[in-house]
């Protein structure tokens, strides 16, 4: 089936008792058994192990990849934390791409390096210093691509041979391109993460997450911890999702085309130090980024000449683009993220990924693409 057929029916059935085509919201703490004998009959018992409106979601998802079984858990971060916790023990080591998203970073840096596991943080768009960072006690890797905000990509394949050759599981956070455009499985990762709260819900209406799995072992391990940590979606964000999710791909080619035009317009822009957009010809890797996705997104960011005064002047007076955190929603975003998004990331760290101090982080939404070039023109007037 194709990815509108699966968006749309993919995990879902009518429901059983009245035929409603929506799956209900089941929002209930537990499930009555028929006897002892018969517990567990039904897949149900408890809402901390598992719920059938989120359990839907769960079968979509599992679905939209080809995958074997995912979990879905209260946020992103929850899911990242899962992975680390299922496959990590005190003494082992991860390697984690140097940038990623800013609560990643400070998940391994601020919690986990204090019970015992350490971390290498990786420039993934090389992978020979990936192969270098592999130690004996190399447990996991995981890469974000492309990653939140520099946009740099990692060769999922690539990385997921060298994490194979090191006995590591390789987990990718492929919250930017959706399985829409990009599917890790298929380039041979073990799981895809996502924040579903950006793409998939793509209203700014949830925050939630998801780890998508190409084993039941490696999906039994991180339910374990879901289930030990209690840190679950619950029902009525799973059913805001699994309505979200069925327009993932439209809102997804409308958002991309209109990051192309933006992209495009800022470059020939002459306020405009820099643009940087996987569509662009001028994108260091737009080859990798043409060949291992279907589509570039519709995240870019752009560098304001006149550092970061010009940039805070330009996002105080634009139009339009609403000046918050969040990113993949219909809204057009803009983000400053050395002030906002990447504020606890230290400033050497910072500086050497390549988050600059005019960075303009921008998640593109579904206005017309005249509107937005619009109000970035009148905005780029004032600075
Ligand atoms: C937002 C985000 C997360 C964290 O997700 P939450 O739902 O905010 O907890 C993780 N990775 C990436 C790439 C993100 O954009």
């Amino acid at each position: 089936m194709g990815f509108r057929t699966k968006q749309i029916h993919a995990g879902v059935t009518p429901d059983p008792l009245t035929g409603s085509i929506l799956t209900p919201i089941y929002q209930t703490t537990t499930y009555v058994q028929d006897s002892v004998d018969e517990y567990l009959a039904k897949g149900f018992s408890y809402s901390r192990s598992g719920n059938p409106t989120v359990r839907a979601l769960e079968l979509k998802m599992t679905g939209l990849e080809d995958a074997t079984d995912s979990i879905c858990f209260g946020t992103g971060m929850a899911a990242v934390q899962a992975v680390m916790l299922a496959f990590l023990n005190a003494g082992d080591h991860a390697i984690i791409s140097d940038v990623a998203y800013g609560g990643t970073y400070r998940l391994c840096t601020k919690i986990l390096s204090r019970f015992g596991v350490e971390f290498t943080f990786v420039d993934g768009s090389n992978l020979d210093e990936v192969a270098a960072a592999v130690r004996d006690n190399t447990k996991l890797f995981l890469t974000e691509t492309p990653a939140n905000p520099t946009m740099k990509c990692t060769d999922i394949a690539g990385a997921s041979k060298i994490a194979r050759a090191a006995g590591a599981v390789h987990a990718v956070d492929n919250t930017f391109l959706t399985p829409y455009y990009q599917r890790p499985l298929e380039l041979d990762a073990d799981m895809s993460i996502y924040s579903t709260t950006k793409y998939m819900d793509g209203h700014n209406a949830t925050v939630g997450g998801a780890v998508v799995c190409a084993t039941q072992e490696q999906a039994d391990e991180v339910r374990f911890i879901q289930g030990s940590t209690g840190s679950i979606m619950s029902p009525q964000v799973a059913w805001l999702t699994l309505q979200g999710c069925k327009t993932m791909s439209l809102r997804l080619d409308a958002q991309s085309a209109n990051a192309m035009a933006i992209a495009e317009y800022l470059e020939s822009h002459d306020k405009v130090e820099q643009v940087c957009y996987p569509g662009l010809k001028s994108f260091a890797q737009h080859e990798l980024a043409s060949t291992q996705a279907s589509g570039y997104g519709a995240m870019l960011w752009f560098e304001v000449k006149g550092g970061l005064v010009a940039g805070k002047k330009l996002m105080d007076n634009i139009d339009v683009f609403s000046l918050a955190e969040n990113l993949g929603s219909v809204e057009s975003l803009i983000t400053h993220p050395v002030t906002m998004t990447h504020a606890a990331v230290e400033e050497a760290e910072r500086i050497r990924v390549g988050i600059i101090d005019g960075l303009v982080r921008v998640s593109v939404g579904l206005e017309d693409a005249e509107d937005l070039i619009e109000a970035l023109d009148k905005a780029l007037e004032l600075v």
